[in-house]
């Protein structure tokens, strides 16, 4: 393999395209200097990669390797150089007999590299010549006063070309790689390991978690099944049993209703008849009376006939008769005076009698009202009850709930319940209320926290912790307000988030409590951020750097260090939000209470005011009656005056009939009156006895109705117990109804209908409520659980097992990695050894023939460490005691470097060389000897050489000239040895 040619074009000084054609054996350039012959070193070197500017001799980028123009021509744009191979032993490995390798750069820096004049990269072309021992930096091409860098100073400087020699550059590269790969790995691992422990600190938890939500789903299944089908069941029994009363409370109402409409105005009716009765009585009485008149009459009749036949009988005495008519006329008179009294005593009687039943009227009128009033009240009252029981029994299903939601632990239940303890207050959980809005922020920020109990100070702590040790109660958590102390958001984060308009507020300042838990309180919850949504979460913690734990209306949150917890909300209504329920029925309660105390109150007051009517009323026709009486004596005064003035009077007008007229007519007056007095009481006794019958029947038909008034009565009152026991029932079962609908509705959002087809139930009942009993006991005993944690432990576990298999893949590479390295290492200690032995011996007689004597060796500073051994070398120039080199002279230092170029050169064969002026520093018999010695390689190695020196020259086989004619421009002239010194 040799290079055939360079072909350079806008490179340095090469403005023009230049072709420099070789052939495999020794060709020397000549000309003068800075004509631009080392710039042909530099185009080797540039498109065998080199990347750095300086060693190209330029300053700024690679641009400047571009022709900057000169006095006649104008810059390029661009350089390229081409160099081609004769590859035909196939020394490179790659399927050509020819190789160009191109690269090309533009004024924008732009590099471009060509294999064979397809577009390639920089590494393509490092890997092709890795192995042919003529990369940029090789022993092969050695610039300008660069020869003494084989006998650097440093010995492990000088390391490095027994290691290009050894070949082992390319194992060096790999083992960097594989180093790189490592530390790749290496950062991998701990990247994972870092992960991976993140992730065990959740899995553990998770696990547990996931499997108590897996648990609490099987028992809450059941327990759906069971008592979804017993909610519908009772539902029909209670919805059956409900139309049954509603049947037999309609029955009895009307039942009530016909016996009512029978008793209604009966007492009137009643009151009426007796009235009747009693006018009968009077009248059976007046009757009587006037019976008794008549019989006396008859009998006086009787007597006065008998006088009268008396009288005539013996002779009148006139005088005797005028003062008898006197005196009866005197007491007649005397009679009337006192009958008109009586009357305007009885008028006056009656006109009060009257006044006094227009006053009752108007009681009676009031009483209505009042009763009216009373019903409206108590029909009020009622539907207060009702709501009352209803709302009990909502408060008592809840209080069920909180006390089977297993929201509060078993030792904590213990330790508020326990009596011998002091200094117990309650759970933070429990003293905390909130508006409806913040409950679900506030659920999550105290999540674990709400079952910590708040204890006076640490000895009552301390206390009710033994107690759970000795009884075996399990664990809790204590704050004794002694010690807990106050937390806040820092001014600087209120100060960063306060004109947020999302931001809400501090969670401590949202909630109510009592005062004297202030510092616990705001310990736990004075540093919980709320904010309306996850969005302006996710923003404001970014904001204030994760520092502090943030919350959401919807209940999810940001934690400290930005992990999100989120999702659906935990199953069930927490406890808290449960006691909110609680407080606010108990308030509507309280409302209801109150207003039934009124109720109460005005129906109390009501009830006196029906009394004290009822009173007056009474106190009205207890007046009445009296006047009656006081009106009926009067009458009977007032009659036996008129009967008294009627006898008086007859009295009178027989006397005067006396005084004027016969005996005989006058007794035959009396004849007749007597016989018409006589059919008068025959006539009226047939009337009283008429009378009596009526009266007695009347009497005994008002009894009879009384008495079954009264049975109906009692009746009525019986059936209307029976209604109101039967409605207090319907009652109890609609409120019942109600909730269990309610149930059904808000807990499995399920119609009856829908929970009866779909659930049905396929055991006994009573096994059933076993069974829910038993699921409810069981879902207790897990107490709360996060549904989501199923999912998220799957995730978390999956990703868990992906990373600890990832972890193993990188673990094995690792290994695998040292191993090659390992590997590597010995290929290359032995490879370096072994060319390094060679290399030692070669010197010596190369030294030996160029110095024509004297000595040289090389040592390995640290044989221990072939890794990183430096080189010694040893000279010693004929003549001369073995000395250190940096002593040696400028030619010396030069013969011995050649020596060792050329030592390598006879080891490790290299396709061709480049020498810029190697050999500047020796005399002519040096150059001679150096020249001499490059015939060794006339059929091995290719020789560019850039040389002053004519004794050089002579070994050449072709000469080529480096002309700059054009200021600025180098030219390729070809040159015989003789023409040389011409071009110079
Ligand atoms: P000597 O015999 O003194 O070693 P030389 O023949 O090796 O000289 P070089 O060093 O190869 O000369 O060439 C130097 C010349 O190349 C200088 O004249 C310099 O101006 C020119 N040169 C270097 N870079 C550029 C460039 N980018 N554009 C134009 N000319 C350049």
């Amino acid at each position: 393999m040799y290079l055939k040619k360079i072909e350079a074009s806008g490179f340095k000084s090469f403005a023009d395209k230049t072709l420099i054609s070789l052939d495999g054996k020794i060709t020397c350039i000549v000309g003068p200097n800075g004509s631009g012959k080392s710039n042909i070193v530099d185009a080797v070197r540039w498109v065998l990669g080199e990347q750095s500017v300086k060693s190209l001799r330029g300053e700024g980028s690679m641009s400047d390797v571009i022709f900057s123009g000169s006095k006649s021509r104008n810059p390029l744009n661009v350089a390229s150089v081409e160099l081609v191979f004769d590859n035909s032993d196939h020394s490179l490995n790659i399927p050509y007999t020819e190789i160009s390798i191109k690269r090309r750069v533009y004024r924008s820096g732009e590099n471009e590299y060509y294999l064979n004049n397809e577009k390639c990269r920089l590494k393509d072309i490092n890997n092709l010549l890795m192995d042919s021992l003529m990369g940029k930096e090789s022993f092969n091409i050695i610039s300008q006063g660069e020869v003494d860098r084989l006998l650097s100073n440093s010995s492990y400087d000088r390391r490095i070309v027994f290691e290009e020699a050894a070949g082992i550059l390319k194992y060096k590269k790999r083992k960097e790689e594989a180093l790189r790969k490592l530390d790749r790995t290496h950062n991998n691992i701990d990247r994972v390991n870092d992960i991976i422990s993140e992730l065990e600190l959740q899995v553990g938890p998770l696990k547990e978690q996931s499997e108590k939500a897996l648990e609490y789903l099987e028992n809450k299944k059941g327990l759906d099944k069971y008592e979804v089908a017993l909610l519908a069941y009772d539902i029909e029994n209670i919805n059956n049993e409900l139309d049954n009363n509603r049947k037999k409370k309609e029955k009895i109402d009307r039942e009530i209703f016909d016996l009512s409409l029978s008793t209604d105005n009966n007492d009137s009716k009643f009151l009426q008849e007796n009235k009747e009765i009693e006018e009968l009585e009077k009248k059976y009485n007046s009757l009587n009376n006037q019976l008794f008149g008549i019989i006396e009459e008859k009998e006086k009749l009787d007597a006065e006939i008998n006088i009268l036949r008396e009288r005539s009988k013996n002779n009148n005495d006139e005088d005797k008769i005028n003062d008898e008519i006197r005196l009866l006329l005197e007491k007649k008179e005397r009679l009337n005076g006192s009958i008109s009294i009586i009357s305007k005593e009885i008028s006056s009687i009656d006109k009060m009698i009257n006044d006094e039943q227009e006053e009752s009227l108007s009681y009676e009128k009031k009483l209505n009202d009042l009763k009216l009033k009373k019903n409206i009240l108590i029909s009020d009252f009622s539907t207060h009850n009702k709501e009352l029981i209803s709302l009990q029994h909502k408060i008592n299903s809840l209080k069920e709930e909180i006390e089977q939601s297993g929201d509060m632990p078993n030792s904590v239940k213990k330790i508020l319940k326990c009596d011998s303890l002091y200094g117990i207050y309650n759970t933070i959980g429990n003293v905390l209320t909130t508006d409806e809005q913040y409950i679900k922020a506030l659920n999550v920020a105290i999540q674990f926290n709400k079952n910590f109990i708040i204890t006076k100070d640490e000895a009552s702590a301390k206390k009710a912790v033994n107690y759970l040790k000795d009884n075996h109660l399990g664990r809790a958590t204590f704050f004794p307000m002694t010690v807990i102390k106050e937390r806040y958001v820092d001014r600087n984060t209120l100060d960063l988030i306060k004109n947020n308009s999302e931001y809400i507020g501090i969670l401590s300042d949202l909630v109510s409590y009592n005062n004297e838990y202030d510092a616990i309180i705001k310990n736990q919850l004075g540093i919980v951020i709320v904010v309306s949504n996850i969005d302006a979460a996710t923003n404001i913690s970014h904001l204030i750097g994760a520092k502090y734990k943030i919350v959401t209306l919807d209940g999810d949150v940001i934690n400290v260090g930005g992990s999100i917890t989120g999702g659906s909300n935990y199953h069930g209504k927490s406890s808290i939000t449960m006691r909110q329920e609680i407080t606010n029925l108990e308030n509507r309660i309280k409302l209801l209470n109150d207003e039934s105390d009124e109720i109460s109150k005005e129906l109390e007051e009501i009830d006196k005011d029906i009394i004290d009517n009822q009173d007056v009323l009474f106190d009205i026709s207890k007046k009445i009656v009296n006047l009656k009486e006081k009106r009926d004596t009067k009458k009977k005064e007032k009659e036996s005056l008129e009967s008294e003035y009627d006898k008086v009077d007859k009295d009178y007008s027989s006397m005067e009939s006396i005084k004027n007229n016969s005996v005989s007519e006058k007794e035959k007056e009396l004849i007749k009156l007597f016989h018409e007095k006589k059919s008068y009481k025959e006539q009226f006794e047939n009337d009283i006895n008429l009378l009596k019958r009526e009266i007695s029947s009347r009497k005994e038909k008002l009894e009879q109705q009384q008495a079954d008034d009264r049975v109906r009565l009692s009746k009525i009152r019986s059936l209307e117990k029976n209604s109101k026991e039967l409605e207090i029932t319907i009652n109890r079962s609609d409120v019942k109804l109600e909730n269990m609908l309610n149930t059904l509705n808000v807990e499995y959002e399920l119609t009856f209908e829908r929970a009866k087809n779909d659930f049905s139930l396929d055991i006994e009942p009573d096994d059933a409520r076993r069974k829910v009993e038993l699921y409810k006991a069981n879902i207790k005993k897990i107490g709360m659980v996060n549904i989501n944690a199923i999912e998220e432990f799957e995730k978390v576990n999956n990703r868990y097992l992906f990373l600890t298999n990832q972890k193993e893949d990188l673990l094995k590479a690792e290994s695998t990695l040292l191993e090659i390295m390992n590997e590597m290492d010995e290929v290359m200690k032995e490879e370096f050894y072994n060319t390094f032995i060679k290399i030692k011996e070669e010197f010596n007689f190369v030294f030996k023939e160029l110095f024509k004597g004297g000595f040289a060796d090389l040592k390995l500073t640290n044989p221990d460490d072939l890794l990183m051994t430096g080189v010694d070398i040893i000279a010693s120039p004929p003549g001369k005691k073995l000395t250190s080199i940096s002593l040696l002279s400028g030619g010396e230092k030069t013969l011995t470097a050649i020596s060792l170029l050329f030592a390598i050169l006879n080891i490790k064969s290299v396709p061709f060389c480049l020498f810029d002026e190697v050999e500047a520093a020796l005399d002519e018999a040096n150059v001679i000897q150096f020249g001499k010695y490059l015939n060794h390689y006339r059929d091995k190695t290719q020789f560019l050489i850039i040389t002053h020196k004519k004794k050089t020259m002579e070994y050449a086989n072709t000469l080529y000239g480096i002309t700059m004619q054009e200021s600025g421009v180098s030219k390729l002239v070809s040159v015989k040895l003789e023409n040389h010194e011409k071009i110079l």
